[in-house]
């Protein structure tokens, strides 16, 4: 491979891509107490949490049966603090995991043996609001809500909007690249970052994107959007926020089979309709809802509903909710429900946004899983998902971005009971491997974190992921900035990790 001809020279390579630095630091004893002063003289004492009892709060996210506590916690408030933090990190070959706010579903911030774990808690501000040029500057910590928050008064909103926009960070979604019900029309993060500012992980401050949208040379935005951690922390963010529709309608349609309601996505998009969002839940999932959050809308009878948001302009709503009617009744639905009225609009998402929360209900543990098929397979995945389900004995849900294929299975299972997480992890590899078969892959906006690093080699070659890795060597020849995730280590996932056997390069920064 061309790459290999450089004139950069290798580092000795345990897990993968420069990870043998990372590696030898990690396993040498360190003197916490002098780079916990360090970062105290850095950020202050009241940024800094190093007591045991207090640290527990932070060794898991959102996958909570993966558990690991951190060294030390910092909570910087400016991107000079984070320079400062990760300069320290880089003089003591420390490894370092970003963390928002904890809520990411594939334990992409849980923290790695003997780490410092940067919080972004602290940086929570809302730097710019630009409305003439439709941009919001903010820091990593602010929630995705407080950004539609802060401009809707003046009729704008931002669009990527996660279920849990309530809680998630702005700096997370980044990382993670997330989605959300209306990322069918307007698209994922990465396509409303136009600029970041960066802390690199051997402290350089560095811009990359801007306000304006069409920058000359590499698209290093693109790169770092999703990115998870691994090259770097984002501080800046520089975001698009778009005009507030004219009109908005919500259809809620019930049908007698997940069949039909497949159908019915894929027939609503080639009719040349792309509606802002279009969501489906099953039979069990409508039902635990209800159990729940009683919207006392969802028909608990229905093998499956959808959820289907229209917006734009007035006419045009009018005309593609009443084709969407049409579509709907065509492909056998029982009944279809317009809801114009923002209060009852809500109600009905009211449901859909509480679903994982009511899973949390009805079973002492769910395991969430995120894949994603082409629309046209939705009916085969779905019934191969069920059967699945029965094959390793547990109930599974399923609520999802039906508009793009982006499937969210949801495993009920018992943690206490020994046994049933190995068991449940078994079924959820399965499920990735059903959607990679279909032509699908094993992440749709959840990420891939330490959760589904093993699963990579699914979906690329062993060329593939070198050169994802060569990227990442370049920003982190150390491997220091949340090493252990995304890519698959030979330690942990065997032969499917060869590729990252392979020795990278130590480069001089750009
Ligand atoms: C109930 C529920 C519903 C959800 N629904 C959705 C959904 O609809 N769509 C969706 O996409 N996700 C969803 N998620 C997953 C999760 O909310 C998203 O992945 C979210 O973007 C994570 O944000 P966070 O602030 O919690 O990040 P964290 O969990 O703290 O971190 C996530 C990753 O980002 C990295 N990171 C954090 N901050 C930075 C930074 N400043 N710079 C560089 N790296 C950073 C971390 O190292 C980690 O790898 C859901 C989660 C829950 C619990």
């Amino acid at each position: 491979m061309l790459l290999l001809e450089k004139p950069w020279y290798p580092l000795g390579s345990e897990w993968f891509c420069g990870q043998g630095a990372a590696m030898v630091a990690l396993s040498a004893k360190r003197d916490w107490r002098s780079i916990g002063r360090a970062f105290e003289q850095a950020i202050g004492k009241n940024g800094v949490i190093q007591r045991r009892e207090e640290l527990l709060v932070y060794e898991c996210d959102g996958l909570t049966s993966y558990r690991q506590r951190p060294a030390v916690v910092v909570l910087p408030q400016t991107t000079a603090q984070v320079a400062e933090v990760v300069k320290i990190c880089d003089r003591y070959q420390v490894p370092f995991v970003a963390r928002g706010a904890g809520t990411g579903l594939s334990g992409g911030a849980l923290p790695v043996e003997d780490c410092v774990l940067i919080v972004t808690a602290r940086m929570n501000q809302i730097l710019e609001v630009d409305l003439d040029n439709q941009r919001v500057v903010v820091q990593p910590g602010v929630i995705n809500n407080w950004v539609t928050q802060a401009v809707s008064g003046a009729g704008f909103y931002y669009a990527p909007d996660p279920s849990s926009q309530i809680i998630c960070s702005i700096g997370g979604n980044v990382a993670e690249n997330s989605g959300g019900v209306h990322c069918l029309k307007y698209g994922v993060t990465t396509n409303h970052v136009l600029g970041l500012k960066l802390v690199l992980p051997d402290g350089a401050i560095v811009d990359v994107g801007s306000k304006i949208p069409e920058m000359p040379g590499y698209d290093l935005t693109g790169v770092f959007v999703g990115s998870e951690g691994t090259l770097g922390i984002a501080t800046e963010i520089t975001l698009r926020i778009l005009k507030a529709p004219e009109a908005i309608h919500v259809l809620l349609a019930d049908f007698n089979s997940i069949e039909a309601a497949g159908q019915t996505v894929s027939d609503i998009i080639s009719a040349g309709i792309i509606p802002g969002g279009m969501e489906m839940m099953d039979n069990f999932s409508i039902n635990a809802v209800e159990d729940v959050v009683a919207t006392n809308c969802y028909p608990r009878d229905a093998t499956a509903i959808l959820l289907i948001e229209v917006d734009g302009l007035e006419m045009e709503v009018a005309a593609n909710s009443q084709r969407i009617n049409e579509i709907c009744y065509q492909n056998g639905s029982r009944s279809v429900r317009t809801a114009i009225d923002p209060q009852e609009r809500l109600m009905l998402w009211k449901g859909r946004k509480a679903a994982f929360a009511a899973m949390g209900k009805i079973s002492p543990d769910y395991y969430v899983q995120d894949g994603v098929i082409p629309r046209t397979k939705l009916p085969y995945v779905l019934q191969q998902i069920g059967a699945l389900g029965e094959k390793h004995g547990y109930r599974v849900a399923n609520v999802f971005h039906a508009g793009d294929g982006n499937l969210h299975p949801l495993i009920l299972y018992d943690n206490s009971i020994a046994g049933q997480l190995e068991q449940v992890e078994a079924l959820g590899g399965d499920i990735l491997k059903l959607c990679v078969e279909v032509g699908g892959s094993i992440s749709g906006e959840h990420g891939i974190g330490a959760d589904k690093r093993c699963y990579m080699p699914a979906m690329f070659t062993e060329t593939d992921l070198e050169t994802m890795q060569w990227v990442r060597a370049v920003f982190d020849p150390k491997t220091l900035a949340n090493p252990g995730k995304l890519f698959p280590s030979p330690r942990t996932c065997g032969e499917a990790a060869r590729a990252t056997q392979q020795q990278f390069p130590t480069v001089e920064r750009f």
